[in-house]
């Protein structure tokens, strides 16, 4: 038995034999690779010549997925127009238009014997059709067909007499399809599909002659207008016959295996065209393995290339800090509360990043009120104390000018100094301002995204925090990371975002969350009011401004229609002051307003000179007036529930019990009630930001287009969480092993994931 042996210089000596039985010849080159056990020696072979034949074939493969939709056969240009407008230009874009339900058609089913509530299909005569008119004067279409079983009746309400008297002739024999519904004793069939015979033909025969509607689970797909669903499965019939096999699996596949996947083009044939065996309910609920192997597909490839990144960012070198409370003891002393113990847990989170050699990426995430800005101070000062420089950016002008007011005011007395750099900065004031940067004497930089613009340079930035995330794209992070040398990077978010989001839309992300409030607040009271009710909300602002409160009064800004609303806004504004409140003291606030204005207004509204406070949603984030007690947020229905819920965390920032109302338009539609019954229901973000979820999909929650993750093509980020961490760790593991993909194994998987991520995976320098 040949034994490796352990030279003192440190070397591994392998003996000849042991090599030979590899395959290996001194002078080969050879692969080492990490796996759980240990190191894996490999000989790195040039590719044989089956390996070349792969390759060739899996190009070919690709190329026939790129075929235009047009070169189907049944698509002329008229379909392939339309096709186009839903996004489907090759073969490729239509496998992956999947069916988004079944009918059974594997049986015909007696009349006698069919089921309300199910699509079925049955064969029968037509027996009597005609205009009824009910004594309640509606007129609808109705025919009468029987089979030997027994009898049903099939109803079509829009319609035009001439054409359906002309295809339902009383003795015409047909093959029918449809849900059927009852209504009393009575079972009716509404706008059934019909296959007619002709003389002498017998359904076998006819079903026989369209094996693809017939005697089958047949699949519906999405429509769009103008596009026949048979038209259309016929066409998908011959993509999925045809193209269906030239998808092939990247996954490695052991983890394939691991996960029972099935290979991909097998799941493809099986969600279109489903075997007579299959269970369409399992399908449309996406529990089917098919549906299970598309799904992890997907996953795995957003969670490979998240990974890609994390790692590419890990893997550089970065600042080491060292903590040596120059700063932050005495910040915490000048503090008139002591720091929560989740926002002391965060802080020793985000210490320990900064002391590491590789550039920090942490996500903070926490409800509104929860002191983010405190913990981003400490960290900014952590910083400092190593003689760098930070930035830290805002959505909003506001925002950033309320950073910069309370930041300010605690590092005056630290004696670090603290600079706002908006665009509304002009002139002297700017090039002042940008020189400060330039030459380090700014220590702390607050600002929008003014900061990351070109003409920005900094001395020596060490640390880039950005508030409210969701606000900014991927690509704004990166060029704040750009204007430093790796520099560690902060993300705070208010958004309390489901973790199955939070995982593919900030997955390359450490994460952070605080979950405690500070002590002392009470809950806010919300309740939805309709116009009806508008005098009793005035006298509930009058009694809290009598009680020495203040209260905002909100109106939505739609873009489209900014104007108008504005202008809806100082109108009410005034009504309100000249009408309603003409004792008490209003300000107005918008984003029409010029900084300065705005933050006058602002100024005044804490000093306590402002009662009420009419404003668009500029006001939205981060505001703190913890005087604020009461919030009536007018046209409610218009928004977002996280939207809301940002609003609300405006009040109940104090000990005192803090009130929303939210306003509501008579003519309420019962989805958009439900939506707002869940902010009475509720204050907690996460089951708001779960419902909002639920409610609006995913990409209009976080604008995930624009932070850079690619759509999805099959997978339900709601239904398929489970898939969705299963995936996120075999993708992790394989990224832990292979960080640069760079095994031969893993070729294929490494142009796959390069495919599927365009040029997005920069950062990890793999693409
Ligand atoms: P958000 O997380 O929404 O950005 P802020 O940072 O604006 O919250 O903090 C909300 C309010 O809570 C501020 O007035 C802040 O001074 C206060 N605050 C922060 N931390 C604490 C604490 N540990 N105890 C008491 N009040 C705190
Ligand atoms: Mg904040």
């Amino acid at each position: 038995m040949p034994v490796v042996t352990l030279a003192e210089n440190g070397q591994l000596a392998i003996p000849d034999d042991l090599l030979k039985d590899l395959g290996i010849k001194p002078g080969d080159p050879v692969l080492l690779e990490k796996t759980s056990g240990g190191i894996l020696l490999s000989r790195h072979a040039p590719p044989s010549p089956g390996a070349v034949q792969s390759r060739l074939h899996e190009s070919i493969n690709r190329k026939n997925l790129e075929t235009p939709i047009q070169f189907i056969k049944g698509v002329g240009p008229k379909l392939a127009e339309t096709l186009g407008k839903k996004g489907i230009a090759t073969v490729e874009d239509a496998l992956y238009l999947l069916p988004n339900r079944y009918e059974d058609r594997r049986q015909v089913v007696p009349i006698a014997r069919l089921c309300p509530g199910v699509t079925s299909v049955f064969s029968g005569e037509v027996i009597t059709a005609d205009v009824v008119s009910t004594k309640g004067g509606r007129r609808f279409f109705e025919v009468v067909v029987r089979d030997a079983s027994g009898t049903i009746s099939f109803k079509w309400f829009n319609f035009n007499p001439a054409f359906l008297k002309k295809t339902w002739k009383e003795g015409r024999r047909g093959i029918f399809t449809g849900l059927v519904s009852q209504f009393g004793l009575q079972r009716e069939v509404h706008h059934p599909d019909a296959e007619w015979l002709a003389e002498g033909e017998t359904v076998a025969s006819v079903m026989a002659r369209d094996p693809v509607s017939f005697g089958r689970v047949v699949p519906v797909y999405p429509l769009t207008e103008g596009l026949h669903q048979k038209t259309l499965r016929k066409v998908m019939k011959g993509v999925v016959d045809q193209y269906a096999s030239c998808v092939e699996s990247a996954l490695p596949l052991e983890v394939a295996g691991r996960q029972g996947l099935l290979p991909l083009s097998d799941a493809l044939r099986r969600v279109h065209f489903p075997d007579s065996d299959a269970d369409p309910r399992g399908l449309e609920e996406g529990k089917d393995p098919a549906n299970r192997t598309l799904v992890f597909d997907e996953f795995f490839f957003l969670e490979l290339g998240l990974a890609m990144k994390k790692r590419g960012v890990t893997l550089e070198s970065g600042i080491a800090f060292t903590v040596s409370h120059t700063y932050t003891k005495p910040l915490l002393k000048l503090l008139p509360f002591s720091l929560t113990g989740a926002q002391r847990r965060v802080l020793a989170e985000i210490k320990e990043d900064m002391m590491a050699p590789h550039p920090m990426h942490r996500l903070v995430q926490g409800d509104v009120g929860c002191g983010k800005t405190l913990v981003a101070l400490m960290a900014a000062l952590v910083a400092v104390e190593n003689g760098y420089q930070v930035a830290i950016m805002a959505p909003t002008e506001i925002l950033a000018e309320q950073h910069y007011l309370n930041i300010h005011r605690w590092c005056d007395e630290l004696g670090v100094s603290v600079t706002l750099v908006t665009s509304s900065l002009k002139g002297k004031a700017k090039k002042d301002a940008l020189e400060r940067v330039a030459g380090g004497e700014a220590q702390i930089v607050i600002g929008t995204h003014a900061v990351i613009q070109d003409k920005v340079e900094f001395h020596r930035l060490g640390l880039g925090i950005v508030d409210e995330q969701h606000r900014f794209g991927v690509l704004q992070r990166g060029l704040l990371r750009k204007k430093g040398e790796n520099p560690d990077i902060l993300v705070m978010t208010a958004t309390p975002i489901p973790r199955t989001l939070a995982m593919t839309v900030f997955g390359d992300l450490s994460l952070s969350v605080i979950d405690e409030l500070p002590p002392g607040r009470t809950p806010i009271e919300t309740r939805i009011c309709f116009e009806s009710r508008r005098k009793q909300v005035y006298g509930i602002i009058r009694d809290e401004v009598t009680k020495g409160h203040q209260a905002y009064v909100i109106y939505p800004l739609v873009e489209e229609s900014e104007k108008s609303d504005l202008k809806a806004a100082t109108q009410m504004a005034e009504h309100l002051a000249n009408d309603i409140f003409p004792e008490l003291r209003l300000g107005i606030l918008h984003g029409r307003m010029k900084p300065e204005e705005k933050e006058a207004v602002m100024r005044s509204f804490k000093a306590r000179e402002i009662d009420i406070l009419v404003a668009t949603t500029v006001i939205e984030v981060g505001i703190d007036v913890p005087n604020a007690t009461v919030m009536v947020i007018e046209h409610a229905e218009r928004f977002g529930l996280s939207q809301l819920h940002q609003l609300r965390g405006r009040v109940g920032r104090g000990s005192e019990k803090s009130r929303c109302i939210l306003m509501a338009g008579e003519r309420l539609s019962e989805d958009a009630e439900k939506r707002l019954r869940v902010m009475e229901s509720t204050t907690d973000g996460f089951r708001i930001a779960e419902a909002d979820l639920e409610i609006r999909g995913p990409g209009d929650f976080l604008g995930t287009r624009q932070a850079g993750i690619p759509d999805f093509r099959v997978a339900n980020i709601l239904r398929d969480g489970r898939i969705l961490e299963e995936a996120r760790q075999e993708a992790f593991a394989v990224a832990e092993v292979d960080p640069e993909l760079r095994l031969p194994r893993h070729d294929k998987l490494r142009t796959e994931l390069a495919r599927r991520w365009g040029g997005r995976l920069e950062l990890a320098g793999i693409a």
